[in-house]
């Protein structure tokens, strides 16, 4: 379709509107034509290496044919059913495998599309089940610049309000805690009890140990495990948004893995499909679901959306953590792992870095530059990176990797030498 005179980027402009754009003042969108493994080729033929694995989803890499036969296949037996009085393979083999290698105490499955309807479903069975056993308990608690999503009762929960402003009066209630540090701990978990003695909490939302839009900041296991432990004391519930933490990210499948305390509900998407098709999953506990299971019909979770279940994307949700159990792929997170952490190594005195950190295949520092001198200082490390084909998404000044899994050696040499580059030029 590409003529001479229109690009895809110039016919772009005429009829679409971005996610997270002010057109206005936004330059013109870059057209990718193709994907694979861990590049992505624009459509003058360029390469980009894509260091976030576009939005935490592509993590075995792009196209991976394993991924694709297996949907392929699928799409030639059964396309799409509705998931209310029917089932099918795809969605039954799913949850066998998820609950395989979820949290132990993670029994029941309420699958909908996308990271914001997950944690929605994860919010609505929090409040419902206390509803349903007759508890007066309406707050939700949340961090202090937590994301959950841009549905509104996502958006409540979410504390980066900088886009709120025209939603806020429709907001439900929720109370915030800042996230424990390691020194602030003593105090957080002090503002959580007198939060117990002054409010009917329902339910705790929570990025386990890495808020990814408020920048990859990394918090505190011990602290987040008091928290937890004294919302089970008090019957809140305690819901892990692990939709961009999930399968893999963290070097376990999931980073409450790394916590002492379960939590009754785990909120996934992004990872879960590969990057292949949109969906997600909240699960719970057996005292959860029992909460709702009765001979009164309104006591049910009467929420459902048309393409629950997708057999298509279970089947890509099934391929790939087929593909996460493998030992070719837990090698490949290792592998990212460790050379993340010699090219921590090496920045490590550098003095523009700042609160550099680590966790399993995720790493980020601050850009420690006087942001009056560069202005725009985001937008110039974006195209800083993209003009060194390599895909980077800095959020104000931190600069983080999240790579596909199998992104080869040379590829993450690649990254590093553009972050290096950075440093010398800003
Ligand atoms: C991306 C994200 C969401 C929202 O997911 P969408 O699929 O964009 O709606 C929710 N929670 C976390 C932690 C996320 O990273």
């Amino acid at each position: 379709m590409k003529t001479e005179t229109h690009t895809l980027s110039q016919r772009d402009k005429k009829h679409l509107w971005h996610p997270l754009t002010q057109h206005k003042l936004a330059g013109d969108m870059l057209a990718i034509v193709r994907a694979k493994g861990a590049l992505l080729y624009d459509e003058a033929g360029k390469e980009y290496i894509d260091g976030i694995s576009s939005w935490y989803t592509s993590v075995y890499g792009h196209c991976n044919e394993f991924i694709t036969s297996k949907v392929a296949a699928q799409m030639q037996q059964l396309d799409q059913v509705v998931f209310s009085g029917f089932t099918h393979e795809p969605a039954v083999a799913l949850s066998e495998a998820l609950i395989k290698i979820l949290p132990n105490n993670q029994e029941k499955l309420f699958f909908s599309d996308n990271g914001s309807t997950a944690t929605e479903v994860g919010i609505k069975m929090a409040l419902q089940y206390h509803h349903n056993l007759g508890n007066d308990r309406k707050v939700l608690l949340a961090f202090e610049e937590g994301f959950h999503g841009d549905t509104f009762g996502a958006m409540s929960v979410s504390g980066l309000s900088v886009y709120n402003g025209a939603f806020e009066d429709h907001f439900l209630k929720v109370l915030r805690l800042p996230v424990p540090t390691g020194e602030n701990n003593a105090e957080v978990l002090l503002k959580l009890q007198n939060f117990i003695t002054e409010e009917n909490i329902a339910g705790f939302i929570y990025e386990p140990l890495v808020q990814g839009a408020a920048g990859m900041k990394m918090y505190d296991a011990k602290g987040l495990n008091d928290l937890l432990k004294l919302c089970r004391e008090n019957q809140i519930l305690t819901i892990a948004d692990e939709v961009m933490t999930g399968f893999g990210k963290t070097g376990k499948n999931f980073a409450s893995e790394l916590l002492e305390v379960q939590p009754d509900i785990i909120c996934m998407s992004k990872a879960l499909t590969a990057g292949l098709l949109p969906m997600a999953v909240t699960s719970c506990s057996s005292e959860v679901y029992n909460a709702f299971y009765s001979e009164e019909i309104s006591k049910g979770l009467f929420h459902g959306h048309t393409y629950t279940a997708n057999p298509l994307a279970c089947s890509a949700a099934l391929a790939a953590i087929e593909l996460l159990n493998s030992a070719a792929m837990q090698e490949h997170i290792q592998r990212n792992i460790a050379s993340h952490q010699v090219f921590a190594g090496k920045l490590n005195r550098h003095p523009k870095v700042k609160n550099m950190r680590q966790l399993g295949v995720i790493f980020a520092f601050e850009l420690d530059v006087e942001m009056q001198r560069y202005g725009d200082l985001r937008n110039r490390l974006f195209a800083h990176f993209i003009k060194n084909g390599v895909y980077l998404r800095p959020l104000g000044n931190t600069i983080y990797i999240s790579a596909p899994y199998i992104t080869t050696n040379e590829q993450l040499q690649k990254i590093y030498t553009s972050i290096e580059l950075a440093l010398e030029k800003f």
